[in-house]
């Protein structure tokens, strides 16, 4: 059964590295969707009052600050959901998974500054799943690098079509507006000093116009011709097949600070990038238009209040129209859950709503049932795949200072491997407990939260390891030789898994190239 009149859905994330712009660009992009407001232009009307407060009762009993996590705005019938990827220098495996929840992204890149490692990184969790991307670059009222360099450098290290939308005319001092390219319109700071940067807007029949001579310096308007002509010869037009398929990135100028292009980004995503697609999963592809609701959960997040072991699952709806109460159940594991109290973005002001469509992500509360990857289905018998464990690249030792608080670590580490915050390794052989994580952060995160949530006194030490593999064959008995001969170097992960511990990179190759029957997987999928 197809459902027809779907709320159309755009779904994506904000990809930069720290202070490219992106915390300044969200802001902008809700507040041209109206999602924010100036202070004091918020009203609260008769009904709504009493739902937002609801909601905000949730988030006070439960202490959970969800706000940030997905932000909902509506511009042009359409409803965008901006789904945060933490921003931090030391990235985790959260930032991976929220990428596999979207279906497109915006890459801002700092016009001074162009590709900076963590655009590279996550660009490239991206690329795997052919995420389409529209890049801004962004800081033009800034002395910024020449455009020519920039998409060049994207082109080139990211090895991608670039298809300029837009131009500047100029940059930092120097700057006089964008070109839209595909519009022939020229974008104008205002004259006055009102705070709009972006006041004036005038069509022009093309570069050739005689107008734009009017409107720009004579410096300006040659450069813009020069510049743009060579710009629209030189690069890659614009082609939805390949923008959609991760191939060819339409790249936009503007300056979130003075809100200058950001409505056209809008615009942008508005036009070409995808509304919710088919989403992989066993045993076959699940369509936004199958009836059967289904969602996946990509992320959990703990209590901030340590007195609440509370969590909410956010899970991204992949098919049917939600309800509100509608039972959901855990594909694998579990009963049916009752969603009383989904949490769910999309309503304006914080409203407690009573149904979502694909796209759109609920929150979940719930008490540690529900886990990363896990698949939640109206009718089960469906499993998304694709959400993958990423192996740690650091390894550490815990050691307690209290052995009498074995268990609570033990109960601490689980729980912080459920959330996603590391990753945790038992070996077969001994009780020194290894953690792996991605970022060094992670293991700072781990510190803090075992002291002040688990009031557990524990030290990082050094491992004896340095590489960790998911192990698995086709045949039970192989996998059974292997284990049996390598006893000292296993251990099991959180579901039991076996995981294969290595001391360094050439010890793990060597061991591989010695076992052809054994699988060694740098990540794990929830099964
Ligand atoms: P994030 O770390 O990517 O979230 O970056 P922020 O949005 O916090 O911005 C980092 C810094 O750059 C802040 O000081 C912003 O005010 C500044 N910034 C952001 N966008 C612009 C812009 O378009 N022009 C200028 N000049 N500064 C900007």
């Amino acid at each position: 059964m197809s459902i027809s009149n779907r709320p159309d859905r755009r779904t994506f994330a904000i990809i930069s590295h720290p202070d490219a712009g992106k915390t300044t660009l969200t802001e902008k992009l809700l507040m041209a969707g109206g999602a924010i407001h100036l202070a004091g232009e918020v009203k609260a009307r008769g009904q709504n009052r009493r739902a937002r407060s609801d909601w905000m009762k949730i988030e006070q009993q439960r202490g959970i600050s969800v706000t940030s996590s997905v932000m909902t705005f509506e511009y042009d019938g359409l409803t965008f959901n901006l789904l945060d990827t933490p921003g931090h220098e030391d990235f985790s495996e959260d930032t991976y998974r929220t990428l596999t929840a979207v279906d497109s992204a915006v890459m801002v890149i700092d016009a001074a500054k162009g590709i900076e490692p963590q655009t590279r990184k996550l660009f490239e969790v991206c690329r795997l799943r052919s995420v389409p991307i529209i890049t801004f670059v962004n800081k033009v009222d800034r002395e910024g690098r020449d455009p020519f360099e920039l998409l060049d450098e994207v082109a080139d290290q990211l090895q991608l079509d670039v298809c300029p939308m837009s131009w500047p005319v100029g940059m930092g001092g120097q700057f006089e507006g964008i070109y839209d390219i595909a519009n022939d319109v020229l974008r104008m700071p205002a004259d006055d000093a009102t705070g709009a940067f972006e006041g004036r807007r005038e069509s022009v029949s093309g570069l050739d116009d005689d107008r734009l001579d009017a409107l720009l310096s004579d410096e300006g308007a040659q450069r813009l011709r020069d510049e743009a002509e060579l710009a629209v010869g030189g690069y890659a037009s614009f082609d939805a097949a390949g923008y959609r398929g991760g191939d060819l990135t339409p790249v936009y100028f503007g300056s979130a600070l003075k809100d200058f292009g950001v409505e056209e980004l809008i615009r942008a995503l508005a036009a070409h990038a995808p509304s919710p697609r088919a989403q992989p999963a066993e045993p076959a592809a699940v369509s936004p238009d199958d009836a059967n609701v289904t969602g996946f959960v990509f992320k959990v997040q703990a209590n901030m209040d340590p007195q609440h072991r509370d969590r909410i699952a956010f899970m991204r709806l992949c098919s049917g129209r939600f309800r509100r109460g509608m039972k959901l159940t855990p594909t694998g594991h579990g009963k049916p859950i009752a969603v009383h109290s989904p949490i769910l973005f999309f309503a304006r002001e914080r409203e407690l709503a009573d149904e979502a469509w694909p796209g759109d992500i609920i929150g979940i509360p719930n008490h540690g049932t529900l886990r990363v990857g896990d698949t939640l289905a109206e009718q089960p018998g469906v499993r998304f795949t694709g959400l993958p464990n990423f192996a740690p690249e650091i390894l550490r030792r815990v050691a307690l200072a209290d052995p009498t608080k074995t268990k609570q670590l033990r109960k601490a580490l689980d729980d912080l491997s459920e959330e996603g915050v590391i990753q945790v390794f038992y070996p077969e052989i001994g009780s020194q407990w290894i953690v792996g994580v991605v970022g060094q952060l992670q293991l700072e995160v781990l510190i803090s939260r075992l002291q002040h949530e688990y009031k557990v006194d524990a030290r990082l030490e050094p491992s004896p390891w340095d590489v960790a593999r998911w192990i698995a064959a086709d045949s039970d008995a192989d996998l059974k030789a292997f284990i049996g001969l390598h006893r000292s170097a296993l251990a099991n992960d959180r579901d039991g898994q076996p995981v294969f511990l290595a001391r360094d990179a050439w010890e793990m190759n060597y061991v591989q190239g010695k076992s052809p029957a054994i699988r060694f997987s740098a990540t794990k999928e929830r099964h």
